[in-house]
């Protein structure tokens, strides 16, 4: 594999952080995570938009302009020779002297990383998978901003190690009011008597690039949407559930713990918006 980093291009034996750069340290940094068909990466504008405002969030001035980071972006999966890939863009606040508040003397550490992916198993898609409500809170948005896709994500690694545990795809997290907000790794919905319901932003979630795509199709479709507060006691009784991300797409939810929603195969809303995206994904990817 071949990595971007820091304005070049190197084999992944030489592609090096230093122990003190603050990534590696305190997980201060953001990342993207976007998926690419056909050698072209699927909203890539939108995911360097939301670069730029994590970086926003966490007062980290990034040194180059977005299209640097298209163009970097298309570069490094051009030199893999890759098709169908994952692509991780990951910037640090780069090196500094010791302390938090430490003054940081080089640019930030900037990492491009794509590898081949063809997509989660399509098994899961047929059936669906499980989720479990986590015991663990999603951050406050006081604390570190859950909207900004910042590199600490130790909240999300406590979660999935429950989800692990209890033999789950994905644990959802409530906030610290007790309302769902998101998965580790993905937003959710529910589908309650023809209306798509998913957390409001200011449930303190990220601001899903797929989520957004979703709730625009949805409408386009004719759904209702209600972007809302939503209990565990709401996905429990929703008629179908599905988790998105940039990777998974639309993931059909089939239960949460022993629950089965409908008959646990992917219901027909889920359907109908998997099958819109699937064809935007295409559309945008063939261009
Ligand atoms: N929520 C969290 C916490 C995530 O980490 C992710 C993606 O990694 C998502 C939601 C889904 O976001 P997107 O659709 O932009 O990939």
């Amino acid at each position: 594999m071949k990595i971007f980093l820091n304005g070049k291009i190197v084999p992944e034996s030489r592609a090096k952080v230093s122990v003190s750069d603050r990534g590696y340290l305190y997980g201060d940094g953001i990342y993207e995570t976007m998926l690419c068909r056909n050698g072209r990466i699927f909203l890539l504008r939108r995911h360097i938009a939301r670069l730029f405002r994590s970086a926003r969030m966490i007062a980290l001035p990034l040194p180059w302009p977005p299209q640097y980071f298209c163009s970097a972006v298309e570069k490094t999966v051009a030199a893999n020779g890759l098709r169908d890939a994952r692509v991780r863009v990951t910037v640090s606040r780069g090196c500094g002297a010791v302390g938090y508040a430490g003054k940081v003397t080089a640019r930030p550490t900037l990492v491009i990383a794509a590898s081949k992916f063809n997509g989660w198993p399509r098994r899961l898609y047929e059936n669906g998978v499980g989720i479990i409500i986590s015991g663990v809170r999603r951050n406050h948005p006081l604390c570190i901003p859950p909207a900004a896709k910042s590199s600490n994500c130790l909240n999300q690694v406590l979660a999935a190690q429950d989800a692990e545990r209890r033999n789950a795809f994905e644990a959802i997290l409530l906030n610290t009011d007790g309302y769902v907000a998101e998965g580790t790794i993905s937003n959710i919905f529910i589908v309650k008597n023809n209306r798509l319901l998913t957390p409001s932003l200011e449930t303190g979630i990220l601001d899903g690039v797929t989520r957004r795509e979703v709730i625009r199709i949805a409408r386009r479709q004719g759904i209702v949407v209600a972007e809302t507060l939503l209990k565990p006691f709401d996905v429990v009784n929703a008629d179908e559930c599905f988790i998105t991300s940039s990777t998974l797409n639309i993931m059909p939810v089939a239960r949460m713990a022993a629950k089965k929603f409908g008959s646990a195969k992917p219901g027909s809303k889920t359907l109908l918006l998997s099958r819109a995206l699937e064809r935007l994904i295409d559309k945008e990817t063939q261009k």
